[in-house]
């Protein structure tokens, strides 16, 4: 059941409900600018709540703005800030230069690293150079960072659960790398050649589904009796309530359309919780990416949105349906969430200095 509905929301005035602020990119496609269905259009669109930017990508976002407004352009900044086509796109309009290693940046530079968090080799290479470096790694994955290195220093093996290549699991898996192993499924926890008796802890990828995590951590605990688990889980708060709210709508919708780039891990989760449950799911970018014969037929349409996308590309998906003739939209929230992440010291402080 919902924790609590809201009523018609009127054109123009959908508050980002998982973050504080959007940014700026326009909306990709315009009223009147549409495929069209050949039936009817669906009778109600029902918005996730939570949705969106979560209080790491908010902080992200917002600290490359304001490196680029205390610094000058360029500002380099070491992998996508977040894994959002757009919100890149639009930073790199400001003037924002995306490099993939940080030793591509000139000496003396001013690089800001990604959300995602990055191995201990990338900050030590942009000490050697000179670097002006502002961390915008999430909070919750810096913690992820310490465990990590904790049960490495207490000589434990660490299985680390979470999807190869994901940049994510590259910076966690660097903080201890000849202690980590990386398991995706139950099958590869049964392909780890320790010992029952095997001193192993756990950790994960912030932004995985709970119920795939769930599935590989039972395994692990059958494998290891000892097996140690984090305090807290590592999924983090926002990919949760997200997973939370669309489990929800999935018993109200005939399908769910989930905005989020292909690059992005939570997204393409909420598309995995929906389908897991029955309902169909797409995972776009943005209204462009729509295909007419995905809700032709549907009564009720939901809509979400990933941890990095931004909600005025949310607006685009709901106009969208307007054209169409959608005569409903109404905001299903499960929580409330009110997180938020302060400024790297180094960044405030120069902040502060140039007024
Ligand atoms: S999804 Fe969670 S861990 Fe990732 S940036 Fe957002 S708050 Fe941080």
């Amino acid at each position: 059941m919902s924790a609590g509905e809201q009523d018609l929301v009127p054109t123009g005035q959908y508050a980002n409900p998982g973050g504080r602020r959007g940014t700026r990119p326009r909306p990709a496609t315009a009223a009147g600018d549409v495929d069209t269905l050949a039936g009817m259009p669906p009778t109600t669109l029902l918005l996730a709540a939570p949705r969106g930017f979560c209080a790491g990508v908010d902080r992200a976002v917002l600290i490359v703005e304001k490196a680029l407004e205390a610094y000058g352009a360029p500002v380099y900044v070491r992998h996508e800030i977040v894994h959002n086509t757009h919100v890149v796109e639009s930073l790199r309009r400001e003037g924002a230069v995306f490099v993939e290693d940080e030793t591509e940046v000139p000496e003396g530079a001013v690089i800001v690293f990604s959300a995602h968090g990055s191995p201990p080799e990338a900050f030590a290479n942009s000490k050697r150079l000179g670097h002006t470096l502002i961390d915008a790694t999430c909070p919750l994955v810096t913690k992820v960072h310490h465990e990590a290195r904790r049960y490495a220093r207490d000589r434990m093996d660490i299985v680390m659960i979470g999807h190869e290549g994901h940049q994510e699991v590259i910076g966690t898996m660097g903080q201890a790398p000849r202690s980590i192993r990386l398991v995706e499924t139950p099958e590869d926890v049964d392909a780890l050649d320790y010992g029952a008796d095997a001193n192993v802890a756990y950790i994960t990828q912030t932004t995985l589904s709970m119920d795939e995590t769930s599935a590989v951590v039972d395994r692990l605990r059958q494998r290891f009796p000892l097996l140690h688990q984090p305090k807290n889980d590592d999924i983090c708060y926002a990919t949760q309530n997200r997973q939370d709210a669309v489990k929800d709508l999935t018993s109200q919708c005939d399908v769910i359309l989930v905005v989020g780039s292909q690059t992005s891990s939570n997204s393409k989760r909420l598309v995995e919780v929906s389908r897991d449950r029955g309902t169909p799911a797409y995972l776009i970018d943005s209204a462009d990416d729509i295909d007419p014969a995905w809700v032709d037929g549907a009564d009720t349409v939901g809509l979400t949105s990933g941890a990095s996308a931004p909600e005025v590309l949310v607006e685009g998906v709901i106009e969208w349906f307007r054209a169409q003739g959608l005569q409903k939209v109404r905001t299903v929230t499960v929580v409330d969430e009110d997180v938020e992440f302060a400024m790297p010291s180094v960044l405030a402080r120069r902040l502060q200095q140039s007024g």
